[in-house]
C-alpha cells in the first residue's frame, strides 16, 4: 500500500535527492488548516501531486533521546503523523518532566505517541549507562520493536549518533536495534534515517549522502516551527542559541540522513560528552565520567548480541 504512494515509492528509490514544501497545520494568523486545506507544493519528483495527508496515519515513526528534538523535524512530523517514541523525560538536573510541552506540540502536529514515551528520567538513564545495565533498554528496543511490527511502520527517524549526549547516541543504537529486531521477526525492512541536533554546538554533521531526503518548509510552516520552539521555555536556552548561532532561515530545511546501520565508531572514539563529563568531574559538579569505551560500547555490543539472540 505504501509504495503505491508517489512519496513513499520516491523515498524508496532513492535515487533523486527530494525536496518538498510542507504546508503548516496552523497558519500565522492562527486559522487552522482544515479550515484552509492542505496544498503541497512539491518540485524535482514529477509525479508527486497527492497530499502528503493522504497516507496512512502511522506508516512512519520517530525514536527521540529526549522530549523536544521533535522541533527539529517539525515539517517532517507534521507531514507524516509519525508514531512518537520519547527514550527519557527530559528532566535533566531540573527533575522536572518535559514531557507534556512535546506531547502538546505532537499533538497539534497530529501525531501519535508510541509505547515508550519517558520511560526514563535523565538521571536513571545516566545511572543505566554507568552500570551498563542491559534489562531496561532491552526492554525498551522489545517494546519499539513490537509497537513497529503491530502499526506496520516502515520508515523509522531517530536522533543522529553525533558524540554529543551520551543518550541521543543509545538512542540512535536502540532504535537501530528494534528495527533489526523487526527485521528478523517480520523479514520486513524498514528504511532507516536520522537527523542531527547539535550542528551549533561544533558537531559536524553527515548530510552529504547521496541520498539524503531533504525537505524544505514554507513560510508558514518555518513561521509555526519557530514560534513552537520559542514557546517550549524548558528549551529556551537551548533554542536561543541555535537560533542566535544559525539564523532562523537555517531550519526551514530539514534533512533525514540515510543510516547504514549500527554506529560504528571505534575503541579509541572520544565523543565530545566524555571530554565535558571530565571538566565536569575536575570541576566536582559528577564522580564519574561516562566513557564510550568503559559504557557505551560495551552497551552498544551486549545490545547486538541480544538482538542476534533474539
Ligand atoms: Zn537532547
Amino acid at each position: 500500500m505504501l509504495e503505491e504512494h508517489p512519496f513513499i515509492s520516491g523515498l524508496f528509490k532513492r535515487s533523486v535527492q527530494l525536496y518538498f514544501i510542507v504546508c503548516s497545520l496552523v497558519s500565522p494568523a492562527g486559522d487552522t488548516a482544515a479550515q484552509h486545506g492542505h496544498a503541497f507544493q512539491i518540485s524535482r519528483f514529477r509525479d508527486m501531486s497527492h497530499s502528503l495527508h493522504s497516507l496512512p496515519k502511522a506508516s512512519a515513526a520517530l525514536v527521540l533521546g529526549h522530549p523536544g528534538h521533535e522541533l527539529r523535524v517539525y515539517g517532517w512530523t507534521h507531514s507524516v503523523r509519525p508514531l512518537t517514541f520519547v527514550i527519557t523525560d527530559g528532566s535533566g538536573t531540573s527533575g522536572i518532566s518535559r514531557l507534556n510541552a512535546t506531547t502538546e506540540i505532537l499533538e497539534k502536529l497530529g501525531a501519535s505517541i508510541g509505547t515508550v514515551y519517558g520511560r526514563f528520567t535523565d538521571r536513571a538513564i545516566y545511572e543505566t549507562m554507568l552500570a551498563r545495565s542491559l534489562d531496561p533498554l532491552c526492554e525498551v528496543v522489545e517494546s519499539i520493536a513490537a509497537a513497529l511490527i503491530d502499526a506496520e511502520i516502515e520508515m523509522v527517524v531517530s536522533d543522529a549518533s553525533e558524540g554529543y549526549n551520551p543518550t541521543h547516541d543509545i538512542c540512535f543504537e536502540l532504535t537501530q536495534a528494534a528495527v533489526e529486531l523487526v527485521r528478523k521477526r517480520t523479514h520486513r525492512t524498514i528504511h532507516r534515517y536520522s537527523f542531527c541536533l547539535t550542528e551549533w554546538e561544533g558537531c559536524v554533521p553527515s548530510q552529504t549522502a547521496e541520498d539524503a531526503i531533504h525537505l524544505e518548509l514554507d513560510d508558514a510552516c518555518l513561521y509555526n516551527k519557530i514560534e513552537a520552539a520559542r514557546s517550549y521555555i524548558e528549551l529556551r536556552d537551548e533554542v536561543d542559541r541555535a537560533l542566535a548561532c544559525k539564523g532562523i532561515e537555517y531550519f526551514r530545511k530539514e534533512t533525514l540522513i540515510p543510516s547504514a546501520g549500527w554506529t560504528t565508531a571505534l575503541e579509541n572514539y572520544k565523543p565530545g560528552y566524555e571530554q565535558r563529563g571530565e571538566q565536569r568531574v575536575a570541576n566536582g559538579r559528577y564522580t564519574k565520567v561516562l566513557r564510550y569505551k568503559d559504557h557505551l560500547l560495551p552497551i552498544f555490543r551486549a545490545i547486538r548480541h541480544y538482538v542476534d539472540q533474539n
